[in-house]
């Protein structure tokens, strides 16, 4: 069964070599734009890209304002501060997800509290969310208290996993009922729709990565979007170093970062983002190949959830429990095709063992079952 998987991998991406898990693609303008950059002289943290790039991604999700940072980790360390998060504040999020958010929490002194997440989305989940919510918490002047620590709740970070929308419109209506800020943390699902809805814009405040790895990517890079004027114009502030504008003097009025976009990194995004509509499309089309394949298989293949159009970043199957995983896991390497299980839980790395976690059980069963298979865009 699993030679049949790695040949049926092989013949998507017509190639008996070596399959990375997903690997960028440059087949548009990004040399005629790094060139000009270098030529202009602009390679650093000033030039027309930057501002390009920000506007081609406010258009792209809808978002009011867009702040393009260093990478996404920067950015959702910045969304942190700008949504209020204080030193030994709790902050709700998924064990589920990449290392960046839980450090993203960390980079401030708060800490994550470990909610479950959906088997159907992978994501964070309202129902989860909800249960904790009602059981655990109180509204207290205003803020959400939890009640055994009484630690403010000060924000909450679902995470798109590979590209499959949270039901992010019930987190974000039940955040609101407690009075706790929403920060999508993006990096997976630039592009990704929700009830036609862009991920990213839902929240407060939303971030995306555009590391090497992820579905366009600039080496690396990230950004913040958000709808709200004073946010959208601190955050621009506050990752320039907090300098205030002005033509000769250097006057800094708040401790600042410097968590600036080059402009040489914001021409290779310029030149990506103008192809990231094919590249979803494509991506798309290797997801119906896999799902019809899997489906033959008896091997369950994650698909996007109800109401979404997902941009299916990285593809993932669920084998039958941990050891038809790592079977799958060294037969698929040992032959060429790289594969790989999802992240270890959080909760179970030793920075995070004396978080606060909830019953995560699906979390638990995806991890043990869960594994992704490449995914790159085909070039034809
Ligand atoms: C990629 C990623 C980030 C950001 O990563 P950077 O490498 O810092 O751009 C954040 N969260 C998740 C879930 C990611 O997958």
């Amino acid at each position: 069964m699993y030679k049949k998987v790695v040949e049926f991998i092989r013949e998507q991406f017509k190639t008996d070599e070596f399959i990375p898990l997903h690997a960028p693609v440059f087949t548009g303008n990004e040399k005629e734009y790094l060139l000009e950059t270098i030529d202009s002289t602009f390679v650093s943290s000033v030039g027309k890209y930057v501002d390009k790039f920000e506007e081609l991604i406010r258009d792209y999700t809808g978002a009011k304002y867009a702040i393009a940072t260093t990478n996404g980790t920067s950015a959702l360390h910045m969304a942190l501060m700008l949504a209020g998060v204080k030193q030994g504040d709790l902050v709700l999020t998924q064990p589920l997800s990449f290392i960046a958010t839980c450090n993203a929490i960390s980079y401030i002194g708060a800490e994550p509290l470990f909610i479950d997440v959906d088997k159907e989305t992978l994501s964070l989940s309202a129902d989860a969310l909800n249960e904790f919510l009602k059981e655990a918490v109180e509204v207290k002047d205003g803020q959400a208290i939890h009640k055994n620590t009484g630690r403010r709740i000060a924000a909450c970070i679902p995470m798109h996993t590979f590209g499959h929308p949270a039901r992010i419109d019930e987190l974000v209506d039940l955040c609101q009922q407690y009075n706790i800020n929403l920060i999508e943390d993006a990096a997976e699902s630039l592009g990704t729709t929700y009830k036609n809805q862009q991920t990213g814009t839902f929240g407060l405040l939303g971030t995306y990565s555009f590391n090497g790895n992820k579905t366009i990517t600039c080496g690396g890079g990230g950004m913040i979007v958000t709808n709200d004027e004073h946010l959208g114009k601190l955050a621009k502030h506050l990752t320039t170093q907090a300098k205030v504008p002005h033509r000769w003097d250097f006057v800094h009025d708040h401790i600042g970062y410097n968590y600036r976009l080059p402009n040489l990194n914001a021409a290779l995004a310029c030149a990506q983002i103008e192809q990231l509509d094919a590249f979803i499309a494509n991506k798309r089309e290797l997801a119906e190949n896999y799902h019809n394949f899997f489906a033959k298989q008896d091997i369950q293949f994650v698909s996007e959830p109800n109401d979404s159009k997902s941009n299916y970043w990285l593809n993932a199957i669920l084998l039958k429990n941990r050891e038809e995983r790592d079977e799958f896991l060294t037969y698929s390497n040992e032959n060429g095709v790289m594969t790989r299980p999802v992240w270890e839980l959080m909760n179970r790395l030793p920075m995070f063992t004396k978080a606060i976690t909830t019953d995560i059980s699906n979390a638990e069963w995806i991890a043990d079952r869960l594994v992704n298979i490449p995914s790159s865009v085909r070039v034809k």
